[in-house]
C-alpha cells in the first residue's frame, strides 16, 4: 500500500514536537555517510539556493504630501536610482507608488544599484527620497523601510533550476556578468553558478510540490509564489515570489559587482513536506547527481559538461588567517571583494560574504583558505576562480526554515495550481 501523509498530519507532529524536519543539505550528508533514509524517517525536507537574481524589483507605496495638494507625483529617485511612478496615479491622494528595478542604476552614486538599495532598506539606513509632482514641486527627504505603508519584493524570474559554467575560449580578456574579475582567455578558468542538489526546482523534476501559492522564505522572510517566472522553460524552470521587506535578513541579499557591473543578491528557500514516497525518491541524493554545462561565455554554445559534484563538495565556507596577511601597501581584497566584504584590519564581514572566492584569486598570499576545485578540461587543469552561487548562504537559509517551520511559525500549504512552463526556449 502506498504510504502518504498530509499536511494537518505534520502539523500535529509539529505541535507535539515529534516531526523530523532537515535540510536537504543534512539529507544528502546522511545519505553519503550511507545512511537509508526511508519515508518515516522524515516529514519535510527544506531546500534553498542563494545567487545573483537579476530579475527582483522592490514595489513600494507612501505618502510624500497630505491630500489635495499636488495631482500626482510624475517622478522620483530613492538613494538617485530612478523608479517608475504608478502604475496607480493616486491623483490628489499625496501617496506615491512606484516599482525600482534591482538592476537601474543610481544616478549619484558610483555603482550603486536597487541591489544594494534594496539591503540599505533591510538594514534600516536612511534613504535620500527626491520626487517631482506634476505641478512640478520637488519634495525632497529622508525615508526609512518603516516609513513605507507597503514594501514587496517580487522576483519575475528566480531559484532557477541550476545554471551553467563559463569559461571564455577567446583570446582575449572579457568583462562579464559571469566573471568577478576579468575573464581570463584560453579556456583557462572555470566559473559556474548554481546551488546543485539544494536548488528547490531541482528536487521537484514533476513540479508536484512547488506551485501556485507555495509558501517560501524570501531572504528570510515568509512569502509566496506566484507562478511561474519570464523565460520559464521547462530545461530551465524558475518562479516567480513576493514577499514583504519587513522580515528580510540583509545577509541573504544586496549586491554582487561583477567585472561588468552590480548584480542583484536573492535568496530563496522552499520546504518539500513529504506526502509520498515519490517526492522523498525525487529528493536529489548527491550533487554528482545534477549535471553542470559547460558554456562558451561569448555565444554560449556548449563546450562540455561535469556535474556540481565536481565543484561543490563540502567546500562551502571561504575563511581568512590574518596571520598569513602581510599587509600589501594596497590590498586589492579590500577594494575588488565583490560584496566589499572585507578589510585588512577587521577580516571577512560574514554578513557581507557570498563565498565567492574572488579573494584567493586576488591576494598573492595564501592568507584566504577555501577549497575552489578544479576540473579537467581537453587535458588540462583549469581551476574554478568564482562560484557566483554562495551554497553555504543557501545551507543557512535552509536552516532558518527547518527552524521556522519546527517551531511551527511557517505555513506548511498545499500549492492551489500547477505551474505552467514552455514546452520551447523563447
Ligand atoms: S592582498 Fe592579501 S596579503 Fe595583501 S593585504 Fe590583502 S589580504 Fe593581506
Ligand atoms: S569570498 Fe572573498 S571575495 Fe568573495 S565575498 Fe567573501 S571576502 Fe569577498
Amino acid at each position: 500500500m502506498a504510504k502518504t501523509r498530509t499536511i494537518e498530519e505534520i502539523t500535529q507532529k509539529i505541535e507535539k514536537n515529534t516531526a523530523v524536519v532537515m535540510t536537504a543539505q543534512e539529507f544528502l550528508d546522511n545519505i553519503a555517510e550511507g545512511e537509508k533514509i526511508e519515508f518515516e524517517d522524515v516529514d519535510v525536507i527544506t531546500t534553498a539556493t542563494k545567487g545573483l537574481m537579476s530579475g527582483i524589483a522592490g514595489i513600494f507605496s507612501f505618502r510624500l504630501a497630505e491630500p489635495k495638494k499636488y495631482r500626482k507625483f510624475k517622478e522620483i529617485t530613492l538613494n538617485g536610482i530612478p523608479g517608475y511612478v504608478g502604475p496607480c496615479p493616486n491623483e490628489f491622494l499625496g501617496v506615491i507608488d512606484v516599482i525600482v528595478y534591482s538592476t537601474a542604476h543610481s544616478k549619484t552614486r558610483t555603482n550603486y544599484t536597487g541591489g544594494f538599495l534594496f539591503r540599505d532598506l533591510v538594514e534600516n539606513k536612511p534613504i535620500e527620497m527626491k520626487a517631482e509632482t506634476e505641478e512640478g514641486v520637488v519634495i525632497e527627504k529622508m525615508l526609512s523601510l518603516k516609513d513605507m505603508q507597503f514594501a514587496r519584493l517580487m522576483g519575475t524570474r528566480q531559484a532557477i533550476k541550476n545554471y551553467s559554467a563559463m569559461m571564455n575560449p577567446t583570446k582575449e580578456y572579457v568583462e562579464t556578468i559571469f566573471s568577478a574579475l576579468k575573464f581570463e582567455p584560453n579556456n583557462s578558468q572555470l566559473t559556474f553558478s548554481g546551488c546543485g542538489a539544494l536548488n528547490p526546482l531541482q528536487n521537484d523534476p514533476d513540479f508536484e510540490t512547488i506551485g501556485v501559492g507555495t509558501p517560501v522564505l524570501v531572504n528570510g522572510s515568509i512569502g509566496y509564489v506566484m507562478g511561474p517566472g519570464t523565460r520559464n522553460y521547462i530545461l530551465k524552470p524558475n518562479l516567480m515570489t513576493i514577499a514583504d521587506f519587513e522580515g528580510m535578513k540583509p545577509e541573504y541579499m544586496g549586491a554582487f559587482m561583477t567585472s561588468y557591473g552590480p548584480e542583484p543578491i536573492c535568496s530563496i528557500a522552499v520546504p518539500f513536506p513529504i506526502l509520498n514516497e515519490k517526492i522523498l525518491n525525487n529528493m536529489v541524493k548527491s550533487d554528482k547527481d545534477v549535471p553542470l554545462q559547460i558554456l562558451n561565455l561569448v555565444g554560449r554554445e556548449k563546450m562540455g559538461e561535469i556535474t556540481y559534484g565536481d565543484v561543490w563538495d563540502n567546500n562551502y565556507l571561504i575563511t581568512f588567517d590574518p596571520k598569513k596577511c602581510i599587509k600589501c601597501e594596497t590590498c586589492p581584497v579590500e577594494t575588488d571583494c565583490p560584496t566589499h566584504a572585507f578589510t585588512v584590519e577587521k577580516g571577512i564581514d560574514k554578513t557581507r560574504c557570498y563565498n565567492c572566492g574572488t579573494c584567493i584569486q586576488m591576494c598573492p598570499e595564501p592568507a584566504f583558505i577555501g577549497d575552489l576545485k578544479s576540473i579537467k578540461f581537453e587535458g588540462k587543469e583549469v581551476p574554478v576562480v568564482l562560484r557566483q552561487s554562495d551554497r553555504f548562504g543557501a545551507i543557512k537559509l535552509a536552516e532558518e526554515l527547518k527552524s521556522l517551520i519546527l517551531k511551527g511559525e511557517f505555513p506548511l500549504k498545499e500549492s492551489i495550481a500547477k505551474i505552467k512552463f514552455y514546452k520551447y526556449k523563447i
